[in-house]
Formats: structure tokens, C-alpha cells, sequence
């Protein structure tokens, strides 16, 4: 059996609405708006929010395609709320994913602060109610971080997460290219309070890290140390360290493997070492989970990662089911 049963209810905890939303939806917010494309025809459109392999071969390439498209196209309520219901119904119709993480940055959606946030936080928790509603799925958002950003601006994205909590937004990450590790610099202890502030409120932790090969595995022990996230983006490069995957166990944090999107960023060269990845993991009892990243941007469905896995042997029938019950253990969701 090297499929996933079609009647398997599953979960999604590292999805972003900047990668999973359908280019027609794209295409027709877009159109709605006004925005001035640098495209005409509908085909031109989609080879330009979709991380081709063609167009894509590093990390920096893919979060481009999302910064100079996806994430302006969804900048106003109306499309920030669209957006988040087209991708709860479409991952329940696609896999049928009926309790999903949605991760988004509200601060990469109020065009540079010409829009309230408020606006667009009530706005996707109106998107996301509806589809919640229609589907019967369970949803939650996860509010990125980013790394480029200054501590003061990350800090107001927390703020939002903590008056919120009790309304749909269940979490905070941070997101961002890594080129040393955690990126803080001299603003590593006001990070390491405002994790700890938002753990104090309920909030779940996570961070993407150990997604590049030259990061190694020092971002996930930095990140380990600093923030005490309870699961991390990614961090296949923990693998390689010993040290890591100590630290990965004795503390239980759970990885969110993506495994299309470690393909096609290169953070890993090939299935096979992803294979290789997962077996270092298994034998050092780190816990991991299989998610999506951006179905759209890289043309997946959640179902398809698990099937990927499964007839290249690197998941059995039996290890896939671990991987959902670690997954919905692991949930922000309540
Ligand atoms: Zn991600």
C-alpha cells in the first residue's frame, strides 16, 4: 500500500497562504482590484506565481516569487479573506484536510502600512470562519515573524497575536532567509522575551530554520537555545548533527518536514536524501510531520507529499500514521 487511503482525514501544520492560493483566485482578485499585472494572458500569469523548477532553485528564488506577487495581490481585507476561504475548502477538497495551520504575515499584507491591520486580521478570520463553516474543517492562523524585519515591527505582529488568541489566531513563527543561524544579532534577548511572553498567553511556537544547507544545523540549535519553539519549520539540516537531534528529543519539539518544497528549493539534493533525512530522524526518535509549505506555488496537495513518501519507501503505511498522530498532538489547534 504506497498511497494514502482516500477516506483518511488529515492535518496541515506549515501551509502559507502566500503558496496556496489557486492562480485563477489569484488572477481574478487581481482583476477585482486593479492591480497592474506585467502580464496579460491568464498563462503568462500563472508561470509567474508558480515556483517552476525551471524558474526556482534556491530558497531566496521561491520566497521572491511570494514577495513581488502573491503577497501584494492579497494585500486589502477583501482578498486576505477570499484568499484564506479558497484554501481551507480547496486543501479539504483536495486531501480532504479537515484541521489546517495557516500561516501569513499580516504585516506583508497592509501594503507597507497603508491598511490597517486590524482590517486584515478581521478579514482573515472572517475567510477563515466561513470556509470552517462550509466544510466542517478546523482552522487556525499562525502569524509569521520575519526575519528582515526590526525587532519593533515583529513585536506589534505579537501584540496582534495576543489580542486575538481567543478568535481564531493560535500561534506565531518566524519566517525569512537564514544566513547564520537566528538573524537577531543584538536583539537575541528581546526575541527570546517575546517568545517566552507569547508561550506565558497560549500561544503556540514555531520557526522556520534549518531549511538551507549552509545554516547546517546551527539555526536549529540557536533556535532551540533562544526561542524554545515547540515545533520548527523544516530543520531537515538537524539530521546532519548529532547534537541536534539530541536537543530536537530532549526537548520534543516536532519538526514540520515539507518535502516538495525541500525538493525544490534544494535543501535537500534529491528524494533519496530526503529518504536518508527521515531514517536519521526515525532512529534518533525526533518526531517530524509531513505538510505542504505552498501546494500551489509548487503544484502539491497534502495528500500527494504522503504518496510521494510512501511509494519511494520513505514512509511506511505505519510511519505515515505516526506522522499524522504526531501531527495532531502537536496542533495549535485547541
Ligand atoms: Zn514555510
Amino acid at each position: 500500500m504506497n498511497r494514502i487511503a482516500p477516506t483518511t482525514e488529515l492535518i496541515d501544520l506549515h501551509i502559507h497562504v502566500g503558496g496556496a492560493v489557486a492562480p485563477h483566485v489569484l488572477w481574478s482578485i487581481a482583476h477585482e482590484h486593479g492591480f497592474k499585472l506585467p502580464v496579460k494572458s491568464y498563462w503568462e500569469f500563472c508561470e509567474l506565481v508558480t515556483a517552476s523548477p525551471e524558474k526556482v532553485s534556491s530558497l531566496g528564488d521561491y520566497l521572491d516569487i511570494l514577495h513581488q506577487w502573491t503577497e501584494k495581490i492579497q494585500s486589502s481585507p477583501h482578498a486576505i479573506e477570499r484568499s484564506i476561504y479558497e484554501v481551507i475548502g480547496k486543501e479539504y477538497r483536495s486531501s480532504r484536510v479537515t484541521a489546517i495551520e495557516l500561516r501569513f504575515n499580516p504585516m506583508k499584507r497592509n501594503l507597507g502600512g497603508e491598511r490597517d491591520l486590524d482590517h486584515i486580521i478581521h478579514a482573515a478570520l472572517r475567510g477563515m470562519e466561513r470556509a470552517c463553516l462550509e466544510y466542517g474543517s478546523r482552522a487556525g492562523l499562525v502569524f509569521c515573524l520575519a526575519r528582515e524585519f526590526d525587532y519593533e515591527l515583529n513585536e506589534i505582529i505579537v501584540r496582534k497575536a495576543e489580542k486575538y488568541i481567543g478568535r481564531g489566531v493560535v500561534g506565531i513563527d518566524v519566517a525569512g532567509p537564514e544566513r547564520h543561524g537566528i538573524e537577531f544579532g543584538a536583539d537575541i534577548d528581546a526575541y527570546r522575551e517575546l517568545f517566552a511572553r507569547a508561550r506565558a498567553v497560549g500561544l503556540g511556537t514555531t520557526v522556520h530554520t534549518g531549511e538551507t544547507a549552509h545554516t547546517a544545523a546551527r539555526g536549529v540549535l540557536a533556535v532551540i537555545e533562544h526561542l524554545k519553539p515547540s515545533r520548527i519549520g523544516h530543520g531537515v539540516a538537524a539530521a546532519a548533527s548529532e547534537e541536534a537531534m539530541a536537543k530536537l528529543r530532549e526537548n520534543k519539539i516536532v519538526l514540520e518536514i515539507c518535502p516538495s518544497s525541500n525538493l525544490r528549493t534544494r535543501a535537500v539534493a534529491d528524494l533519496a536524501e530526503l529518504g536518508t533525512i527521515l531514517r536519521r530522524f526515525d532512529e534518533n526518535n525526533v518526531m517530524y510531520t509531513i505538510n505542504t509549505d505552498g501546494p500551489y506555488l509548487l503544484d502539491s496537495h497534502l495528500r500527494g507529499e504522503f504518496d510521494l513518501l510512501l511509494s519511494a519507501g520513505h514512509l511506511t503505511p505505519s510511519t505515515a500514521e505516526r506522522c499524522m498522530a504526531t501531527a495532531r498532538a502537536a496542533t495549535f489547534l485547541k
